[in-house]
């Protein structure tokens, strides 16, 4: 599944990486004090599954993932992760009428 994260502006990891004691596998200073200073914007990072290479869908904000089991987590539910979500959802689901980018394939594959 794919899911919003916000990334530390100051060593770009992802803002969940300075909580819970995750820092301790890091060198970076700001997730081992547990100060991230995260981009206000979501950053997107997708999942494809295999072996189609399909795009899986996003988490929606405030979902629990991973419920039961020691890597709970619960994904961000701030405005601009539902306006990030919003907006894949249109484009990944194709909402009614629009126009659908174009898709090619190629299927000349050398056989070696
Ligand atoms: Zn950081
Ligand atoms: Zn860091
Ligand atoms: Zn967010």
């Amino acid at each position: 599944m794919s899911v919003l994260v916000h990334g530390c502006r100051r060593c770009g990891h992802q803002q969940a990486w300075h909580e819970s004691g995750n820092g301790g596998y890091t060198p970076c200073r700001c997730c081992r004090a547990g100060t991230s200073d995260p981009d206000p914007a979501p950053t997107l990072l997708p999942t494809w599954s295999s072996p189609d290479g399909i795009r899986e869908r996003l988490w929606e904000p405030g979902s629990r993932r991973n419920a039961g089991t020691m890597h709970a987590t619960t994904t961000c539910g701030c405005d601009a992760c539902h306006a990030a979500f919003r907006a894949e959802r249109v484009a990944t689901d194709g909402a009614s009428g629009g126009a659908a980018p174009s898709s090619q394939s190629g299927q000349a594959r050398a056989a070696g």
